[in-house]
């Protein structure tokens, strides 16, 4: 005769706390998450993620890959687009016909944009015009300190590297705000509009150039110092991107340190458990795929966003090497789109269906579906492929729960879940759950970041 408890414990489900489940792993996850707070100080925007990715695929032994090159099972071979997206591969035992194990993330995260003309003065200040990227709660830009990230190229056609507020010593920006004292007008905006858009200007000088007799000093004395130090011209900015982000640092969160806080953790949590999933894969029965992708943020869309053919181009190139249908080789592969989800928040609750919610330390996140309004705009697993991750996560006992984004009609987004899913492969939603995301410090449990990485190391390895 059972007890009710060991009843219920035999025939209810409830996601457990991972410090419960594996106690070992508290540690793991600690000396996991060290390695990945280093690669989100590395990896502020798309162009520093692939580099930094990159440096690591190299060191791990990866090559460039070439179009018929000599590949056997183990090799391991990388390929960039555009400096923005990373694909990475390791040669399984199995014909490239029996389909790929694909592991895809964003390396794009919201962010602060200079407009193409971004330098102007203005009663004393110098400042850049911004346009911001991705969806950002604006108010939450202001009165904190910005870095500056990217890329300006120079009329000779060289290309300057542009990073400054990252280490010691350098200055930093920011974009600033109304005092309370003068909040009276402002604060009867709505929070959506507490900030405008044309209100993102970000602070860069104030102090003229010598000579009282020519205009606007301040923003020439401002573009003196950029040409001085990196040899560029007003013009050069309509030929660069540079972003402000977040100046500070990743960091532990909470006396137990249990949490990691840092800027782009949307979707960098994703992409270095599965970059580091794909480093570790030695030889696998299916070929692997590691896509780091651009412009999920903005819709996937562009040539570095996963809406284009990059990846499916890249497959192409591989079926034709290995003389394997691309058509078997899309139906036989198999898909984790890898992205955060919205972490149960106990300050909110209003916004969330709790037992449908994903929460901190609970382990990696399964989502069925996405979208919003009925499911719109959803790559909607099916059962078969929910059964299947399900299964390959119990088997190597990785701590997992499931959940989907917020209350039915609270909101909703979508990942590339649904640009894989097009091409006919099997393809489900799964990474870490976040706090706060989108917002300037987003944060993760370690728990969950290291059982993301446990997640997609058992998919790399899987003989299924
Ligand atoms: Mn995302
Ligand atoms: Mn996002």
């Amino acid at each position: 005769m059972e007890t009710a408890k060991e009843l219920a414990k035999a025939i209810l489900h409830k996601a457990p706390i991972a410090a419960d489940k594996d106690p070992a792993g508290t540690e793991k996850a600690q000396a996991f998450c060290e390695g990945y707070k280093a690669f989100l100080d590395a990896a502020k925007t798309e162009r520093e993620a692939v580099l930094e990715g990159e440096r690591m695929l190299l060191a791990a032994g990866y090559r460039p890959y070439v179009r018929g090159m000599e590949l056997k099972a183990g090799d391991k071979i990388y390929y960039v687009n555009r400096k923005k997206c990373l694909l990475a591969s390791t040669i399984g035992t199995r014909p490239l016909a029996d389909g790929l194990h694909i592991n895809a993330a964003h390396i794009d995260a919201p962010r602060i944009d200079l407009k193409p003309m971004p330098l102007y003065e203005k009663d004393g200040l110098s400042l850049f015009k911004t346009h911001y990227y991705g969806g950002i709660r604006k108010y939450q830009w202001v009165a904190t300190p910005l870095a500056l990230h990217g890329v300006v190229y120079k009329a000779d056609g060289t290309q300057v590297t542009l990073n400054v507020g990252e280490n010691p010593g350098d200055p930093v920006f920011c974009i600033n705000d109304l005092l309370p004292h003068l909040g009276a007008d402002q604060n009867k905006r709505t929070l959506a509009d507490g900030i405008r858009g044309e209100e993102l200007n970000i602070v860069v000088g104030s102090l003229p150039f010598a000579d009282e007799e020519v205009s606007d000093r301040i923003k020439l004395y401002t573009m003196q110092i950029l040409n001085e130090q990196y040899g560029i011209t007003e013009k050069d900015f309509i030929r660069a991107e540079v972003c402000a982000v977040p100046a500070a640092k990743a960091a532990d969160v909470g006396f137990d340190r249990s949490l990691v806080g840092g800027y782009g953790q949307d979707d960098r949590s994703c992409a270095y458990t599965a970059l580091m999933a794909e480093i570790e894969c030695k030889t696998p029965s299916f070929t692997t795929l590691c896509v780091l992708t651009d412009k999920e943020e903005i819709g996937s869309v562009g040539y570095t966003g996963l809406d284009s053919d990059f990846m499916l181009n890249y497959i192409r190139k591989l079926a034709i090497d290995f003389g394997a249908d691309i058509v078997d080789v899309l139906e036989n592969s198999r898909c984790l789109s890898a992205d955060v989800s919205a972490a149960y928040d106990p300050t909110f609750p209003d916004a969330y269906e709790a037992q449908n919610s994903t929460f901190v330390n609970r382990g990696v996140a399964l989502t069925k579906y996405t979208g919003a309004r009925g499911k719109s705009g959803t790559n909607d697993a099916t059962a078969e492929m929910m059964a299947y991750v399900m299964d390959l996560m119990d088997e190597a006992g990785v701590v997992w729960q499931t959940g989907e984004l917020g209350k039915v009609d609270q909101g909703g987004g979508g990942t590339v879940a649904l640009m894989i899913s097009k091409l006919g492969v099997d393809t489900v939603d799964i990474g870490v759950p976040v706090l706060s995301m989108h917002a300037p410090f987003e944060v993760t449990s370690k728990a969950d970041v290291y059982n993301t990485y446990r997640a997609f190391a058992a998919f790399a390895n899987s003989n299924r």
